[in-house]
């Protein structure tokens, strides 16, 4: 199960895709981030995308590194991610907070 403060700062701030009562199914995005930084250190990098991308128009180039990072133990590309099968969409919160992160 998802931990609330996370679902706040990842899925709910940055996720177009996001809904409630999907908590038991994980993006890649959200399992690496929460894997590696604590609550505290998240919110910092989520101040910092707000303050420099306008995230509603930011769709990060294709990038293979992240898709094996990132993607590859997404539980929702069973059913397709518009981002990774033809990008006619935003790739989710957690994928964001990543690309920001790597590009520094
Ligand atoms: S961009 Fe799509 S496939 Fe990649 S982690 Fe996010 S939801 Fe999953």
């Amino acid at each position: 199960m998802k931990g609330q403060i996370f679902i706040d700062i990842i899925c709910k701030r940055f996720c177009r895709y996001f809904k409630n009562g999907k908590e038991e199914m994980y993006c890649g995005g959200y399992r690496v981030l929460v894997e590696n930084f604590t609550a505290s250190e998240l919110q910092q990098l989520a101040d910092m995308v707000c303050e420099t991308n306008d995230i509603k128009n930011h769709i990060p180039a294709y990038d293979e590194n992240l898709f094996n990072l990132v993607c590859k133990s997404c539980d929702f590309r069973i059913d397709g991610c518009d981002y990774r099968d033809n990008r006619s969409g935003p790739p989710c919160g957690g994928y964001i907070m990543i690309d920001q992160l790597v590009k520094g």
